[in-house]
């Protein structure tokens, strides 16, 4: 049997115009609708200043996350995270109802709105380890670890799990009385809702500079 010739290979001019064309001629892929929501959404982050195109992408290049984790965020990104929204798109079910409570499931859902109470620790637990790896990273940085004031980023016992020392000045999840102005009762204060960190920064000369994280 005669073997077929080996395909014919080429250079492509560039990685970025050229590939797109040649991969939506040949495959119908690689021409992204610029005019669907989640592209003007993104643009509009990066042209009003409120994400950081380079500190969002680094998860892309960074060794210690994981392919699967990538591709997870990916399609969350993109608005292809499986739901029960696809299910029923795909009528591979008749309801958008999340299989774990009884909200209607999408990907904010999945992500941090669903009721069932272990998916809600485990929600917890995500956000807290996002705040402890920043308080390592703060750490770090030298003297600014002991600038926390307080902090609520989960149990001592979790913060040992992650090499963690709480530092002196943070020893409680409170926020201090000296941080609110003079008038606001302590009974506000207590019942608040607690922020992450309170980082509070010295008073370089003839200036004062105090950070909420
Ligand atoms: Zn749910």
């Amino acid at each position: 049997m005669a073997l077929s010739p080996p395909p014919k290979l080429w250079y492509l001019p560039n990685h970025r115009d050229a590939l797109q064309a040649h991969m939506h001629f040949l495959h119908e892929l690689g021409n992204a609708k610029t005019e669907a929501n989640y592209h003007v959404y993104y643009q509009t982050l990066i042209k009003d200043g409120t994400a950081n195109g380079a500190t969002s992408n680094a998860y892309l290049t960074s060794s210690n996350v994981s392919f699967k984790t990538k591709c997870i965020s990916m399609k969350y990104r993109t608005g292809t995270l499986y739901n029960q929204k696809h299910a029923v798109l795909f009528k591979l079910s008749t309801t958008q109802t999340c299989p774990l409570c009884p909200q209607v499931d999408s990907a904010l859902h999945i992500l941090p709105g669903c009721q069932h109470t272990q998916i809600r620790n485990m929600i917890t637990e995500r956000h807290n380890i996002a705040c402890r790896m920043i308080l390592k990273a703060i750490g770090k940085t030298g003297s600014l670890g002991s600038c926390i004031v307080s902090m609520d980023i989960g149990s001592n016992k979790r913060m040992t799990m992650q090499s963690l020392q709480i530092p002196e000045t943070a020893e409680s999840r409170i926020v201090p009385k000296w941080l609110f102005p003079p008038r606001f009762s302590d009974k506000d204060r207590l019942t608040s809702s607690r922020p992450d960190f309170v980082l509070v920064t010295p008073i370089a000369a003839n200036t004062q500079n105090n950070k909420l994280m």
